[in-house]
C-alpha cells in the first residue's frame, strides 16, 4: 500500500453533521428514552416500506424473538430456518426455547431453497423465519405458497434488506410491507442504515404491534409517556412477562436522518454492485458472482464473490489485507460453531448443510460502501486478481 492510498474497510457507516445534529434535538429535549422520536421514526419507517405498522426496538435480535413469541412459537416446537446465516437469526429461535431446524441454500442466492422447505415440516414446526441474506429478497412467493398450504406463519428476517424490492403481482415493493407475516430490520453499523444498535419489526396484524409495543418495555400496561403526559395520577400494571427491548430517542432521532438518505444509498450501492460485475468478469477466471433473480432487487448490503475450489480463501484475504483492503469470508453456518455443535439443539431439515458449508468457505465479501470511490473499487479488483495469481 503506497502512502497515498487509503486503507479500504470492508464497510462504513454515511454518517455526518446531519445526524450530529439531529442527535442534538432529543438531547436538548431532556427526553432522551423511547418518545416522540421513536413514534415519529416508526411511522417514517411504515411510510418508506409500504408497512401498516412499524414498532422501533433495540436491535434486529429482540425484533427476531418477539416476532417468534408473536407467532406463537414455544419451548420444543420446531422453526425452519437457515444455519447459513448470521448467529442472531438460530439465536432467536433458541430464546422461545425452540428447535432450529436448518435448511439448506441456493448456492446462487445465498438465500433458504424454497424446494427443501416442505420435506422438513413435522407436526411441531410452528414457524417459518426466512432471511434476505446480504439483502437479496428470498423467493418469498415460493415460501408464502409452502407455508399458506399448511398453515405455518413466515417470519422475515430483514436485517440487511431495508430498501431491496420484490416484484410483487406486477409491481415493485419494498421487502418489510411485509409478504410474510412479520419482518424484522437491523440498524447496526454493518448494515445499509444505522442507529448505532436498533430494530424494527413490521406487520400489518394490529394486535400483534400492540403486543409488541406491549413486550418491549417490560409488559407494562400504560407507556411511560403516557404517564409523563397525564394529568391525573395514573398506576401502570404488567398483565404479562415482558422484557426491555426499547429503542431511545436518541437513536431514533439519528435513524430519521439515516432514512432520509437511504434511497441515495441503495442506488449508489446497486451502481457500485454493478461495476463490480463487470471488473471481475473481465478479470478473474472462474470467479462466481452473486445472482440477483428477475423479480429482485438487492440493495447489495454485502457483495459476495466465490472463489473457484483451486484458491485459499484465507491467503487471498490476508495478502488484500496486506495490502491495504478488508474483506470478510462467506456468512458463516450456525451449526458450525460450538454453541451449537455442542448442544444439539437443532437438527438439520435436510439431507445435508453442503451449499451452506461451501459458500462459508468458498466465499469473499468484498468492500462496498456509498462513500466508496470508483478508483478504491478498482483496486479492490486489481489486488484480488493478483491475489488469485499467487495464491
Ligand atoms: C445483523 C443480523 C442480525 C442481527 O441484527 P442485530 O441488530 O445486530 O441484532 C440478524 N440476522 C441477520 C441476517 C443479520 O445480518
Amino acid at each position: 500500500m503506497s502512502p497515498a492510498e487509503q486503507f479500504i474497510p470492508v464497510a462504513k457507516p454515511w454518517l455526518d453533521e446531519r445526524e450530529a445534529e439531529a442527535a442534538k434535538r432529543p438531547i436538548l429535549s431532556g427526553w432522551v428514552t423511547q418518545g416522540p422520536e421513536v413514534a415519529t421514526f416508526e411511522q417514517e419507517f411504515a411510510d418508506y416500506v409500504g408497512a401498516q405498522y412499524a414498532c422501533a426496538v433495540s436491535n434486529c435480535t429482540t425484533a427476531l424473538h418477539l416476532a417468534l413469541l408473536a407467532v406463537g412459537v414455544q419451548p420444543k416446537d420446531e422453526v425452519i430456518t437457515v444455519s447459513h446465516s448470521y448467529i442472531a437469526t438460530a439465536n432467536s429461535i433458541r430464546y422461545c426455547g425452540a428447535i432450529p431446524v436448518f435448511v439448506d441454500i441456493q448456492p446462487e442466492t445465498f438465500n433458504i431453497n424454497p424446494l427443501l422447505i416442505e420435506g422438513a415440516i413435522t407436526a411441531h414446526t410452528r414457524a417459518i423465519l426466512c432471511v434476505h441474506q446480504m439483502g437479496m429478497p428470498c423467493d418469498m412467493k415460493a415460501i408464502i405458497d409452502i407455508a399458506q398450504r399448511h398453515s405455518i406463519p413466515v417470519v422475515e428476517d430483514a436485517a440487511c434488506a431495508i430498501g431491496s424490492e420484490i416484484l410483487w403481482k406486477e409491481q415493485w415493493e419494498k421487502m418489510g410491507k411485509p409478504h410474510g407475516d412479520i419482518a424484522c430490520f437491523s440498524f447496526h453499523p454493518r448494515k445499509v442504515i444505522t442507529t448505532g444498535d436498533g430494530g424494527m419489526l413490521t406487520t400489518s396484524d394490529s394486535d400483534w404491534d400492540k403486543q409488541f409495543r406491549l413486550w418491549r418495555q417490560h409488559g407494562m400496561s400504560i407507556p411511560d409517556t403516557v404517564r409523563h403526559g397525564a394529568k391525573e395520577v395514573v398506576f401502570e400494571s404488567y398483565p404479562e412477562l415482558g422484557y426491555n427491548y426499547r429503542m431511545t430517542d436518541i437513536q431514533a432521532a439519528v435513524g430519521r436522518e439515516q432514512l432520509k438518505r437511504l434511497s441515495e444509498i441503495v442506488q449508489r450501492r446497486r451502481f457500485l454492485a454493478e461495476r463490480y460485475q463487470q471488473l471481475l468478469t473481465k478479470e478473474i477466471n472462474g470467479i462466481g458472482l452473486p445472482d440477483e433473480p428477475m423479480w429482485a432487487k438487492s440493495n447489495w448490503q454485502s457483495y459476495c464473490v466465490r472463489l473457484p475450489d483451486r484458491y485459499d480463501q484465507k491467503l487471498i484475504m490476508q495478502f488484500m489485507l496486506d495490502q491495504g483492503i478488508a474483506t470478510r469470508r462467506g456468512i458463516m453456518c450456525a451449526h458450525k460453531e460450538p454453541a451449537y455443535v455442542n448442544h444439539e439443539p437443532w437438527s438439520c431439515g435436510s439431507q445435508s448443510l453442503v451449499e451452506s458449508e461451501k459458500a462459508q468457505t468458498q466465499c469473499i465479501i468484498l468492500p462496498l460502501y456509498p462513500q466508496m470511490l470508483d478508483s478504491e473499487q478498482e483496486r479492490v479488483v486489481e489486488v484480488l486478481f493478483e491475489a488469485c495469481k499467487r495464491y
